[in-house]
């Protein structure tokens, strides 16, 4: 039995966040530990991973994914303003929580790169 991620955790109300966001596909909430003003993380309920581990038939679960990213861009007031949308994937990248997820940056200008 694989070892529960902390999203499922949180989903399944063993680790206390708030969901800022919940359809029957995905869900949403603030990061602890924010990199921006802004800063949200969309998630799947199911259990990918990472981005190396997506098939074929994900790919209507990733671009609902972006979907809710720009509805919560929006709610949050920085669709004008702008935001950055990012899949950690693997060390390099400093991915730490392998259930992949969508990082929503933004409320402040962000650093170029
Ligand atoms: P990664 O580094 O894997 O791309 O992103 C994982 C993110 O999850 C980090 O930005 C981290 O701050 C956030 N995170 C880790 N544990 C928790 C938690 O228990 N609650 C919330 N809301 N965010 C978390």
């Amino acid at each position: 039995m694989v070892d529960k991620s902390i999203f499922e955790m949180i989903l399944d109300k063993e680790i206390e966040s708030e969901i800022i966001y919940e359809d029957e596909d995905i869900f949403s909430i603030e990061d602890i530990n924010p990199a921006a003003k802004v800063h949200l993380l969309v998630i799947p309920k199911k259990r990918i991973n990472t981005i190396n581990d997506l098939e074929q038939r994900d790919g209507d679960l990733i671009g609902k994914m972006v979907l809710v990213a720009k509805k919560l861009a929006k709610e949050y007031g920085i669709e004008e303003s702008g935001y950055r949308l990012i899949w950690n994937t693997n060390k390099d990248a400093g991915q730490t929580i392998f259930h992949i997820h969508l990082h929503l940056l933004g409320g402040e200008e962000l650093r170029t790169f």
